[in-house]
């Protein structure tokens, strides 16, 4: 097979990041942008050892799970990758690529990997409480505000992104308007000039509290009142205008400063019953609802009498622990980020909670240090990054030796790596569930629950 060559390829299998898979001569064929099932003319635009990458031509005969993606632009943003299949295919894609994950790399039992946990059918789009959007000038002269396109720094214009609420594609088009009317306060991100880089918008989704924050190269801009008047005006909803500073040459998006020009310096969100306060800069989880369906999952798991040590390791802003501290004697969090650990002491102060206390420090030392203390914790949760957890890290766990191991994990494959350590050290895995917290993206998190095995 050659570059440019157009084969006719039958799409049988699906990539954990949303590509088709077909086989053509013997090769493996990776085709995004389609389902399982399609029949398709594609052109071969890669050619490696073994495999190809290729894009459609045209569809020959469509897959059942097709579906009208509706987005325009979800074919070249980088956020949604399943937007062209039904829902229902979509997840079992995401507890397949779970379930091959923790079988094959983690060798668990089949059985204990349960039904995936689908959005409500209100959530499946529109979930967001959270958006960061690039304005920019395109080659013809005109604004353009979307994402970025999927491997790149240009961005896919998109007024109304599907994933978002529309409060914000309101507030985006009066935004737009005001920097169609003075384009030249826009960013220029290679010659580091003009003013306005990202509409920055977050919501509570309980609450209905929006926050507007301006992400600007300077601490004010040109016209500003015009704008944040007419916001005020049009959205009683916003309940705070901020201007993040951001002056570095730098493709990320927040700086540290924040100015407050309108309403309070955060907005409030509810979560599992307790309030959290969004700053421009906090954690928060993007899919409250289902954010909130993993963290009854994970309480569940942890099964608390009451009489517990609790430890949240990479406890962000707190949220996992802080929802089971009413459940637990105690509760010990670690973060590595300051400020997060700032944020999850207040998120304790104002919710009442007084059994809880945080530790700022990376989680491998954190928890080697609590051991050598003399702390034994019941329960132990864990919500790594995607690089999961360290071998050093599971070893103390293991020689802390709590009854109970929940794992919260947003990568299938070093979940299944970590299981299967946790396997040869004497725990076993009871359950795990797969949550969908990011319909039409690739992403998909579980939750593991460890038992220790001399209890059984
Ligand atoms: N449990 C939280 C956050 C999970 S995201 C929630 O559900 O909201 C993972 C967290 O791990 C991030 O907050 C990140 O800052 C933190 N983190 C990353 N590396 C770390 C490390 N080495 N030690 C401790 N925390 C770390």
């Amino acid at each position: 097979m050659n570059k440019n060559d157009i084969i006719r390829l039958e799409i049988v299998d699906m990539t954990a990041d949303g590509s088709g898979v077909g086989k053509a001569e013997g090769t493996v064929v990776f085709v995004p942008d389609t389902a399982v099932g399609d029949v398709c003319d594609v052109k071969i635009l890669k050619v490696k050892k073994n495999l190809c990458y290729g894009k459609i031509e045209s569809i020959v005969n469509p897959s059942g799970e097709r579906v009208d993606p509706v987005c325009e632009v979800s074919s070249r943003c980088g956020g949604c990758v399943y937007r062209h299949i039904s829902y229902e295919a979509e997840l079992s894609v995401k507890r397949k690529k779970v379930f091959d994950a923790v079988t094959r790399i983690g060798k668990v039992d089949p059985q204990k990997v349960k039904d995936i946990i689908g959005a409500y059918e209100s959530h499946i789009d529109r979930y967001r409480n959270k958006a960061q959007i690039p304005v920019g000038v395109n080659k013809n002269g005109e604004v353009e505000m979307g994402f970025y396109s999927r491997h790149s720094h240009r961005i896919a214009g998109c007024d109304d992104c599907l994933l978002s609420p529309k409060i914000f594609t309101q507030i985006s088009d009066t935004f737009k308007e005001f920097v169609t009317k003075h384009p030249y306060l826009i960013y220029d991100e290679e010659k580091h000039s003009g003013k306005i880089r990202h509409l920055y918008l977050r919501y509570g989704e309980k609450t209905g509290e929006v926050m507007v924050c301006v992400v600007v190269n300077g601490r004010k801009f040109d016209h500003q009142d015009e704008l944040f008047n007419s916001i005020i005006e049009k959205y009683p909803q916003v309940e705070s205008i901020v201007i993040n500073v951001n002056k570095d040459k730098t493709n990320v998006i927040l700086g540290y400063e924040n100015i407050v020009v309108y309403g309070k310096e955060s907005i409030k969100d509810v979560l599992c019953d307790l309030e959290f306060e969004l700053s421009p800069l906090a954690f928060y989880q993007v899919n409250r609802t289902q954010a909130e369906r993993l963290y009854e999952k994970a309480r569940e798991y942890a099964s608390l009498s009451g009489d517990e040590v609790l430890l949240d390791l990479y406890c962000g802003t707190g949220t996992i622990g802080l929802s089971m501290a009413k459940d637990c004697k105690s509760l010990i969090g670690v973060e590595i980020i300051d400020k997060a650990i700032e944020n999850a002491k207040k998120n304790a102060e104002n919710n009442g909670i007084k059994n809880a206390r945080f530790i700022c420090g990376d989680a491998t030392k954190a928890a080697f240090e609590l051991k050598k203390e003399g702390i034994t914790p019941d329960v132990i949760v864990v919500d790594p990054p995607r690089k999961g957890l360290t071998p050093e890290l599971i070893n103390t766990i293991v020689e802390m030796a709590p009854k109970r191991v929940v794992y919260v994990s947003c990568d299938p494959a070093t979940l299944g790596r970590d299981l299967k350590q946790f396997e040869e050290s004497e725990y076993s895995v009871k359950e795990i569930t797969p949550v969908d917290l990011f319909p039409r993206t690739a992403h998909v998190e579980s939750v593991c629950w460890l038992r220790r095995r001399e209890n059984r």
